[in-house]
């Protein structure tokens, strides 16, 4: 197979080791002579199947006993207004703070069926969503419903390195873009969820880990299949799951595990995103990331190059050089650089000395 560099913001590249997996038992699994999307979701072999990554997200994700794991279909867009039809409460507000598009996207999915109950108590729209915005909890009430961040900003680049507070507002999370790139403490976490697609395998495929008081809380929707509950009491199998999205969820899962867990996975982000960042500041006349330096993402790294015409020569000798999907979202523009879990460090080492290189070529 040919070599390349797949820094793709999603769907993303998944690890050889999972890839290979996949190619030798997904047409015959476990020599029963069917293949993985052939069999029934109420078969023994899916319950396997299905039962081996609910353990392991427990397992490396370390979820306590108080909080739930979902397989949810829909990405993680269908979240944004599952989150709020099942987590709002009657008579009392939720918070959001906007610091991108996926935010932008969220608060708008809950105003759509709660358009008077609903705060954004910070948002980074004004500056271009290059900080993450900060807010006064003293302004605001204590007794949020739920307060809605996004852990990483995809498109723009920015990254909690830190979840913030308001109050006892429990935290809703959309984790779409750094799940499982370091250890999480679910503490004061009443939801996180997002699509799989990145870190953790393919499209389609949703995830969610609910405390079990959140899933208590009488949802407001009259759609059955829109209840985290339903999840829960069908073991995500209401309607029918998405069986390859469960069944290379649990391989990479299992590739993680082997690897040394979020630990070894946060560590590994760090040197990865290390290497690019040095280059970055290292040629800052030439490369140009409006980022604030104390909020840059370990996994979605967005800068421009001051000569803007330069960018599709970079862009071209890039894809010569096999170093793939660098363009930067058509709503940022620019180049994004994609670090998911799976894109090894000789890969970011090897976008970095290109980098270097062709900033002193053409400086
Ligand atoms: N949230 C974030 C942070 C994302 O990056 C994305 C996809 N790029 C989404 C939500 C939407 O995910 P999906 O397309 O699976 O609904």
């Amino acid at each position: 197979m040919k070599i390349c560099h797949n820094f793709s913001p999603g769907p993303a590249k998944l690890p050889d080791e999972v890839i290979c997996r996949m190619k030798d038992e997904m047409f015959d699994y476990q020599g029963k002579g069917v293949a993985i999307f052939e069999i029934s979701h109420r078969s023994d072999l899916f319950q396997h199947i299905y039962e081996k990554a609910i353990t392991l997200f427990q397992e490396v994700l370390k979820v306590p006993s108080s909080h739930k794991v979902l397989f949810v279909h829909g990405g993680a867009a269908m979240q944004f207004a599952m989150l709020a039809l099942n987590f709002m409460v009657k008579g009392r507000r939720s918070a959001y703070i906007d610091s991108g598009l996926w935010s932008t996207k969220a608060i708008n999915a809950g105003l759509e069926r709660f358009p008077n109950e609903i705060d954004v108590i910070a948002s980074g729209k004004d500056i271009n969503y290059t900080n993450l915005p900060t807010y006064n909890p003293a302004e605001h009430s204590h007794d949020y419903a739920y307060l809605h961040i996004t852990s990483n900003n995809t498109i723009y680049g920015t990254q909690y390195k830190k979840f913030p507070k308001l109050g006892n507002a429990p935290l809703a999370i959309d984790m779409s873009s750094d799940i499982c790139s370091y250890p999480l403490d679910f503490t004061n976490i009443g939801i996180c969820y997002g699509g799989a697609q990145k870190n953790i395998g393919v499209a389609g495929m949703g995830f969610a880990v609910v405390r079990e008081d959140f899933l208590a809380r009488p949802p407001q929707t009259p759609h059955t299949i829109l209840r985290y509950q339903t999840y829960h009491n069908h073991q995500s199998m209401f309607n029918t799951p998405n069986t390859i999205g469960i069944y290379v969820l649990g391989l990479v899962l299992e590739w993680i595990k082997s690897k040394g867990g979020l630990k070894a996975m946060s560590l590994e982000s760090d040197k990865k995103s290390q290497l690019i960042y040095q280059v970055i500041d290292k040629h800052a006349g030439f490369y140009h990331s409006k980022v604030a330096k104390e909020v840059r993402s370990k996994v979605n790294i967005t800068f421009k190059l001051t000569n803007q015409p330069l960018e599709d020569k970079f862009l071209s000798f890039a894809n010569k050089n096999e170093l793939l999907f660098l363009k930067g979202h058509r709503v940022a523009g620019g180049i994004r650089i994609s670090l998911y879990n799976a894109l090894t460090l000789s890969s970011a080492k090897a976008l970095a000395d290109f980098m270097d290189i062709f900033a002193t070529q053409n400086s």
